[in-house]
């Protein structure tokens, strides 16, 4: 089930995981080759692209923490109440969205090859 899968800086086609980097940009995800998102880190784009890969080891694990976070404040284990315990939570869920995004939108529709 592979689909075309478009870099946001060079506009060619990524052909596989290995040369897909998945990057934050404002409120999106949006697919990288390797060599662009370095490219686009030191280029003008730098301002808007995370400087850390949704899909890198570091970004799974920061979503995990998110996510962990998250579930610990909805269930009332920290020191907010009300509107600003909701608001931490939907902030700290933006991480484990973005990488659940990722996957599903890029990353599975590629050969690991
Ligand atoms: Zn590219």
């Amino acid at each position: 089930m592979n689909r075309y899968i478009l870099c946001q800086h060079c506009g060619g086609r990524i052909n596989s995981a290995d040369n897909l980097v998945t990057a934050f940009v404002i409120f999106s995800v949006v697919p990288y080759h390797r060599r662009c998102y370095s490219h686009a880190l030191q280029g003008c784009q730098a301002v808007v692209v995370s400087n850390r890969p949704v899909n890198s080891v570091m970004g799974t694990a920061g979503a995990a923490l998110g996510l962990a976070l998250a579930i610990a404040i909805f269930l009332g284990i920290s020191p907010f109440q009300g509107g600003m315990r909701l608001a931490l939570g939907a902030a700290v869920m933006a991480a484990p969205i973005a990488r659940i995004y990722s996957y599903l939108a890029y990353e599975r529709h590629l050969d690991p090859d």
